[in-house]
């Protein structure tokens, strides 16, 4: 009884000291800015500083934070660690995970922002899905870094100081998804990964940048393309999984039976990086022609990195029962793809998301 009354006591002690340590960390006029970090190279280490290569998320997020000198003075921060993987490893179930906490996050008055920590490899398709189905106007920013913490030169903690600096500005919302790496400010819809060892490697060919930050100081020079945020029709509410979609990159004399193998494990859609303008060639057309007739979603998008695959150009969309990917590329393609098929949708349906998104 005795026991019982003075444990009682120290676990009230204990809570009313952890309240006062909080609230004097607390600076009320600055926003509250939470990172879930998932890994990446921007948590990954290496023996020494000038080796290429590393191991991905081996480092935590109180690490992280640590390591950014002035970040408490951006924002109230606190972190989270939703995962710790390279990116290569990000899955759906991540995804899931990390989507639903940035949307209960989101949903409270002391969140004001959200930065993910993130590998550069998979990062852009990351911020593409997270802006379909994140549903608040608030900031949220993806970061990372190419090289690892432990690299001469590691340019991990300026990025992760500029994702704060933006994630705290009630400007930067309205603008979904962003990617902010290497000073510059990029949509989640226009950016994609272009070089893989430069700390220059995230790109928007097609739309230019969203804006710059210089030592946390932004600005902001266009609106982001598409549908995003409030306004996207995605929800993952209820989701545990979403439907496999296969890319298959095409070249000289590609086997047509690729998409027969991709039907038969149960892909329910297909994107295709096709040459040129989404084009294939007459083998790869007919298997395609063959799975969509059985009704998996044959998306046509490209392995070129710039420009539209246009529908109805050298391949008749309507007689192959083939989608356009519009501007996509197949990553992101794959994405949107993955979501449009939780639903029942007709062809012309997915092809104006294609239009849309
Ligand atoms: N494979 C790593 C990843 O995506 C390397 C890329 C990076 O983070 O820079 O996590």
């Amino acid at each position: 009884m005795l026991r019982n009354k003075i444990f009682r006591k120290i676990i009230m002690i204990v809570v009313i000291l952890s309240a006062i340590s909080y609230s004097k960390a607390q600076n009320k006029d600055l926003p509250n800015v939470v990172i879930l970090a998932t890994g990446g190279t921007i948590a990954g280490s290496a023996a020494t500083g000038t080796q290429a290569g590393y191991t991905s998320g081996q480092v935590g997020i109180e690490t992280m934070i640590a390591a950014v000198p002035g970040i408490t003075d951006l924002a109230n921060v606190t972190g989270e660690q939703i995962s710790n993987v390279g990116s290569q490893d990000m899955s759906v179930e991540i995804w899931l995970k990390l989507a639903n906490r940035v949307n209960e996050l989101l949903s409270r008055d002391d969140v004001d922002g959200i930065v993910i920590t993130h590998g550069t490899d998979t990062q852009e398709e990351t911020a593409f899905f997270l802006n379909l189905v994140v549903k608040s106007n608030k900031p949220v920013v993806t970061t990372g870094s190419m090289r690892p913490s432990t690299a001469v030169s590691a340019e991990g903690p300026l990025n992760l100081y500029n994702a704060v600096a933006i994630a705290a500005d009630s400007k930067a919302s309205g603008y979904g998804v962003l990617v902010v790496m290497n000073d510059q400010i990029h949509s989640a819809h226009g950016v994609t990964k272009t070089n893989t060892t430069s700390v220059q490697t995230f790109m928007s060919p097609m739309h230019g940048l969203t804006g710059a930050v210089i030592y946390g100081k932004h600005e902001f020079y266009s609106k982001p393309h598409g549908i995003f945020g409030l306004e996207s029709e995605f929800s993952i509410e209820g989701v545990t999984s979403l439907p496999r979609v296969d890319i298959i990159y095409t070249g000289v004399d590609s086997p047509a039976d690729l998409v027969d193998m991709s039907l038969k494990a149960g892909a329910k859609g297909i994107v295709i990086a096709g040459v040129g303008n989404g084009n294939m060639n007459a083998a790869t057309l007919n298997a395609c022609k063959n799975a969509a007739e059985q009704g998996v979603v044959v998306v046509r998008s490209t392995r070129v990195p710039t420009g539209y695959v246009l529908r109805n150009a050298e391949i008749n969309d309507d007689e192959n029962k083939t989608i356009a990917s519009d501007e996509l590329n197949a990553q992101k393609s794959r994405v949107l793809l993955m979501l449009a098929l939780l639903k029942d949708r007709s062809l012309e349906d997915i092809q104006k998301l294609f239009y849309t998104y």
